[in-house]
């Protein structure tokens, strides 16, 4: 047993020593390890001091709209912003461009006051983008189109449904490009569309909700003869101006007829 015993304590010293020699080695290596270390620390530091600055704070300004296209099949994105300028007509395109604008250039000062490093360098790249987003071209207004979708999580057994907004697809317009198109839509008073407004399918464009508006608006009443028609019995909707005049299905160009005056403006022409 003794014998044993010796042995046991024999191995232990060597492994013991084998460690020692194995701590001694890595004692080396690790010494090697922190010059690299070090350098590879300082390359990084310079690295991050050069990113710094040169890294541009500054972002563009840019006015986001989110358009909902859930459930429609192929929308026309230019009719879609159409119909945005007509369903915001109190949306003051001009004012809100300046506020952005302004609201932009003090933020751009306060980070430029903030900086120490490369300061002057900064003030040209904020030069730059001012210059940039004066010009008629910077692409100011955007429109992201998104589609929500429906997912579904496990949480405890049960099966939580949550949407998600899916980006379809992102539309970029100038001052000038908005302004153009609400000077359009102002012409036709915001009426409709200019895609359905240029249709030559107009009769197509007679909805439920346009007859709706236009009984409710001429309640119920013939517009020549003055005939009410609560029951809506005998009612039609005369384009004032036919169709085939170029007269188009806009609430202006509609009227409340009943059918007997109908047909006699009909037979007159
Ligand atoms: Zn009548």
């Amino acid at each position: 047993m003794g014998g044993f015993g010796t042995l046991r304590v024999t191995i232990l010293t060597e492994v013991l020593a084998e460690f020692k020699i194995g701590g001694k080695k890595c004692d080396d290596m690790y010494d090697i390890d922190i010059s690299v270390w070090i350098w590879i620390f300082v390359i990084i530091f310079i690295i991050f001091l050069i990113s710094r600055y040169f890294n541009n704070p500054f972002t563009y300004p840019l006015i986001k709209n989110t358009i909902d296209i859930s459930g429609r099949k192929k929308p026309s994105y230019d009719e879609c912003i159409d119909q945005w300028i007509i369903d915001h007509k109190s949306y003051d395109i001009n004012k809100n461009y300046e506020r952005v604008l302004n609201q932009w250039n003090s933020n751009n000062e306060r980070i430029l006051n903030g900086v120490i490093i490369g300061k002057k360098y900064k003030a040209e790249i904020c030069d730059n983008m001012k210059h940039r987003v004066m010009s008629d071209e910077y692409p100011i207004f955007q429109f992201v189109f998104i589609r929500k979708q429906t997912r579904y999580k496990q949480i405890n057994y049960q099966k939580i449904a949550y949407k998600v907004d899916n980006v379809e697809h992102v539309s970029e317009l100038t001052l000038n490009d908005m302004l153009k198109i609400e000077n359009s839509l102002k012409k036709i008073d915001y009426q409709t569309t200019r895609k359905k407004y240029k249709s030559k399918e107009q009769r197509k464009l007679m909805t439920k909700e346009l007859r709706r508006k236009v009984i409710e608006r001429d309640n119920y009443t013939c517009q020549i003869c003055g005939k009410y028609m609560p029951d809506e019995v005998g009612l039609q909707i005369d384009h004032i101006i036919s169709i085939n005049k170029g007269g188009k299905t806009i609430e202006s160009n509609l009227q409340v007829l009943c059918d007997k005056c109908n047909y006699k403006k009909g037979s007159k022409k």
